[in-house]
């Protein structure tokens, strides 16, 4: 995560713990938002500025997330055809609670504006906490000291906290503070990018309340389709040595607590502000104000720095578990710090929620929950903080009967099919070739619980819920597969698409063959494990899901009959059947700006080619490679990787392992 301004100097210092911006960047304003985003798996809250950005249009996203908040809307096809999904699924930018305005005398404070003296941002990782420090001097020349302080609660998921706390420096006279939640959603428009999402929520969100007394305002909302509901609430508080005033206002948008405050040079000023959200997803919507009121009253109890401090506990417990230390490469242990306490702060943690491909940064791939949940980042929660592995495992268990609807719309009269994107567990891929086409989804969950049951021993999860998933899911592959004469009277899966986007509908792509033939293994496997040591959770298991005796038998039969396919010649995995009778795409013809060739190529033209958009064949040779020798490995590796774009940020990170593995460490460092 180098990220280097023009001047090639890094943007951001190299520092162990943190992450910080020592000059306002305006340029950079919004991806600064991004990384300075503060999450707790349930509240997400870009790093935008609490009195809000001035800069040009464009350059800010200051959206608010809740994880598993979403609406619903139908995709409109110019062709529809039987079982294209119905729905796409967005998660919805919610009331933003973070503003706070600041008046010195009448001049509104602005970035813009004036005069920056100092200006430090930065993200502390071994606390969790965002802060700001900044002096400024008005158009006026009244110099003011600001430091601001964010924290979502890791201890109370439906609470985050502003301390704001703002000083003059060479004047006595007016200031005031404006906190509010303001439901004054911003579209974001960009170019047609399919990762790109967006969470507007101007026509989508209904206002069934506002109200504002004293220091405490609230919204309540409904979506329009999905019909879930949301209560943004807030109450502040203020510390001040000097006479003030505090007024509310209530508009159709905005519940605005005012204070108008008669400043005195060199004294402080202390705003703390306390904001809940409470959604329908997880009390009935009748209880949500009552919820947002009990949570707050309890938070207003406690200073900003006690918040701070079970933060701090909280956060200490996390990084002496989950902690990578790199010696001599501040830049490597800053970048692998960083990723490690954003993954922390994205992860859905209640059972009912993942974590989206962007985690709760944005509105990236529209909040969705993909395969990347289960092969990119749970292995890391089983070895750290297996607790949450297995409330993402939930996760995926509270969609199962979604995912067996989808199988019969699927035609497969058994089992089930997980989506291969969605937030409620309905399948949100209006491309199905990239799309539902990736069967190997359930394999991936599969192999996911299989890691976490290997890492913790945790029977119960297997017993309660991970059994029936995995041989829900195992029936699919039976179904889809077929022993083909022409291939030996092989198990041969056809017509479905493998993780490397930029060749969809193939036969036999061997990342979903390996994959399947392990989870077929693991089902079988399961199905002993069972009837031997717990047989009675074993047979009302067979009843509830109608299995036959004969099933677990054909399920090891298609595992060992897997056809795989290989090239003798070259001594690699072909990625599919025909992959190696396409010609190599002319990457020499290729100039830079036409990457991600998503971007500037009909898909058709890319499939025809050997390209690839991210690992497959090396990815499988990754999870499953004890059953692979290195020297295997490596052919494959010098085949495939120069043909690969890592047009998908899920290629890199599997290239440098795989890399590192076979003994190509410099490579490794790179990527
Ligand atoms: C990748 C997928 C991935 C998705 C979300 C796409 O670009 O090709 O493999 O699941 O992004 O991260």
């Amino acid at each position: 995560m180098t990220l280097y301004c023009k001047r090639n100097k890094p943007i951001y210092p190299f520092e162990e713990w943190q992450l910080s911006e020592n000059e306002y960047n305006e340029e950079n304003n919004i991806l600064s938002e991004t990384l300075f985003t503060l999450g707790n798996g349930y509240i997400g809250l870009r790093g935008s500025f609490e009195e809000g950005f001035s800069g040009p249009d464009g350059n800010t996203n200051e959206s608010s997330y809740i994880n598993g908040f979403y609406e619903s809307e139908p995709f409109t096809y110019g062709e529809n055809k039987y079982g294209y999904a119905e729905n796409n699924q967005r998660m919805l930018q919610v009331p933003n609670g973070k503003v706070i305005e600041l008046f010195v005398g009448d001049e509104k404070f602005s970035l813009t504006s004036g005069k920056i003296i100092e200006y430090k941002r930065s993200l502390d990782f071994e606390s969790a906490l965002l802060r700001r420090d900044i002096t400024w001097q008005s158009p006026a020349g009244k110099s003011v000291k600001l430091s601001v302080n964010r924290l979502v609660s890791f201890a109370e998921k439906h609470l985050f906290a502003i301390h704001y706390e703002v000083m003059s420096l060479n004047f006595s006279g007016k200031i005031i503070m404006k906190s509010a939640i303001e439901v004054n959603f911003k579209t974001q428009t960009g170019p047609d990018d399919p990762r790109l999402g967006s969470s507007e929520s101007s026509n989508t969100l209904i206002t069934l309340e506002n109200n504002v007394n004293g220091e405490f305002g609230l919204f309540h909302h409904r979506t329009r389709n999905s019909d879930l509901h949301l209560v943004s609430a807030m109450d502040n508080s203020i510390e001040a040595d000097c006479q003030y005033e505090q007024y509310s206002e209530q508009q159709e948008r905005r519940v605005e607590c005012k204070y108008i405050i008669d400043a005195k040079q060199g004294e402080a000023i202390k705003l703390t502000k306390y904001v809940v959200y409470y959604s329908s997803r997880d009390f009935s919507k009748s209880s949500l104000i009552k919820h947002a009121k009990t949570t707050l009253t309890k938070a207003k109890q406690q200073s900003f720095q006690e918040l701070l401090s079970s933060q701090k506990k909280i956060m200490e417990q996390f990084w002496y578990k989950s902690d990578v230390i790199i010696r001599g490469d501040p830049p490597l242990q800053q970048a692998i710090r960083f990723n490690l306490f954003h993954l922390f702060q994205s992860v859905g943690r209640d059972g009912k929620t993942s974590i989206a491909a962007k985690g709760l940064t944005g509105d990236g791939y529209n909040g969705h929950y993909f395969w990347d949940a289960e092969i990119y980042v749970l292995p890391f929660f089983c070895y750290t903080e297996p607790e949450i592995a297995r409330k993402l495992l939930e996760f995926r268990y509270s969609i199962l009967d979604k995912a067996r609807q989808r199988a019969r719309m699927l035609s497969h009269n058994k089992g089930a099919t997980f989506p291969w994107r969605t937030i409620g567990g309905e399948e949100c891929s209006a491309y199905y070739p990239a799309g539902s086409a990736q069967y190997h989804l359930n394999a991936d969950i599969v192999c996911a619980i299989k890691t976490y049951i290997e890492a913790t021993d945790d029977m119960d999860l297997l017993c309660d819920l991970g059994a029936e998933i995995i041989f829900e899911t195992a029936r699919i592959w039976v179904d889809l597969g077929e022993y083909i004469a022409k291939k030996g009277h092989m198990f041969c899966i056809n017509e479905v698409s493998g993780p490397d986007e930029y060749t969809t509908l193939v036969n036999n792509n061997f990342y979903t063959n390996v994959m399947a033939k392990m989870h077929l293994l693991y089902a079988w496997d399961t199905v002993k494990l069972l009837s031997q040591k717990y047989p009675k959770v074993y047979d009302q298991l067979k009843t509830k899901i109608g299995l036959d005796d004969e099933e677990p038998e054909q399920w090891r039969c298609a595992a060992e009959n897997m056809y795989l396919p290989y090239d003798d010649e070259l001594g690699i995995y072909p990625q599919d059947d025909s992959f190696l009778y396409k010609a190599i795409w002319n990457f020499k013809n290729t100039p830079h700006n036409k990457y991600p060739l998503m971007l500037h190529y009909h898909p058709m033209i890319i499939y025809r080619y050997q390209i690839c958009k991210q690992a497959d064949v090396l990815l499988a040779l990754l999870l499953l490679g004890d059953q692979f020798p290195q020297e295997e490995i490596k052919k494959n590796f010098d085949y495939y990787e120069p043909i690969t774009t890592h047009d998908s940020t899920l290629s890199p990170s599997i290239h440098s392992i795989v890399a590192n593995e076979i003994g190509y460490h410099q490579l490794a460092y790179d990527y």
